[in-house]
């Protein structure tokens, strides 16, 4: 009779582990995406990087911050053996929105792209158009009306720019951003880029009512009109913004203006997660 050999019982072992040590890693990789739709405000410094991760595990970017930081941040939720993302949303070409996606667009590989299709003339913007063409990245130029469909009722409305941007020279690029509201069931988060007070009051009467607002223009004095908060009526924010940032922000009277809302910082809270259903939306840490 042949018996395996303390070699082969060895090897087997090993083998087991790491099976088993793959199936752990698999498990928690798709776990919680199950339980809802996981929001992460990345802390990435003076900019903005959220990703979306759907209970089907779609992967939405948007925006990736003034720097290379939203890789790494990125790496830990995107297992390496997938390294995908399904939807990139720049919501303007601002370096502190734009610079990380470079590195974004070639370390993933990436299905589209979403954008205004503003003109904007800088090396980074250049450069960021210039990868998607190497890559042959499909994009599309959004505007009110246009929407994603994620399936089990999971919709991302984009309702800003009202017209049509492509091709157009703007005077105030913040002004130009997408905005987006993703909304599932009974619950919406509002997503502003870094849209100022003024051109927010075109959009009083675009269904704006959210529970987490992310807060334009990392709460600088022009980030929040007080009519289109009481609008939007949320619950939760969420500011993007640098420690000891050069701007000053977020703002006293920016801060101020949020009082009504449970505030979650980047330069405070570091990584920003919550957890969306149908019913409710949570702060997970
Ligand atoms: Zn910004």
């Amino acid at each position: 009779m042949n018996y395996p050999s303390k070699r082969n019982v060895f090897n087997l072992l090993i083998l087991l582990l790491l099976t088993g040590t793959l199936i752990a890693l698999i498990g928690t990789a798709t776990k919680d995406r199950e339980d809802g739709i996981l929001l992460h405000f990345f802390d990435v410094g003076q900019g903005d990087a959220t990703l979306i991760e759907t209970p089907q595990n779609q992967k939405i970017l948007i925006d990736g911050g003034p720097n290379d930081s939203v890789v790494s941040k990125l790496d830990k939720r995107i297992p390496f053996y997938q390294k995908r993302l399904d939807v990139v949303i720049l919501t303007h070409p601002h370096a502190d929105h734009l610079a990380g996606l470079i590195k974004v667009l070639d370390s993933f590989k990436v299905k589209e792209v979403y954008l205004t299709g503003v003109i904007y003339t800088t090396p980074e913007y250049f450069r960021f158009l210039e990868v998607i063409k190497e890559k042959n990245i499909t994009t599309h130029a959004v505007f009110d009306g246009d929407y994603l469909d994620f399936g089990d009722g999971i919709k991302l409305n984009f309702l800003f720019p009202q017209k049509s941007l492509q091709g157009q020279k703007v005077d105030n690029l913040n002004n130009s951003s997408i905005v987006a509201k993703l909304t599932w069931g009974e619950k919406s988060a509002l997503f502003t880029g870094d849209l100022e007070k003024e051109a927010q009051l075109q959009l009083l009467n675009s269904g704006i009512k959210a529970e987490l607002l992310k807060i334009s223009h990392h709460c600088s004095n022009d980030a929040v009109s007080e009519t289109f908060l009481k609008k939007v009526d949320p619950k939760y924010s969420i500011i993007f913004v640098g420690k000891d940032n050069m701007f000053g922000h977020p703002t006293a009277s920016c801060l101020n203006a949020l009082k009504s809302t449970e505030v979650f910082r980047t330069d405070y809270n570091g990584d920003i997660n919550f957890l969306m259903t149908k019913e409710k939306i949570s702060h997970l840490n």
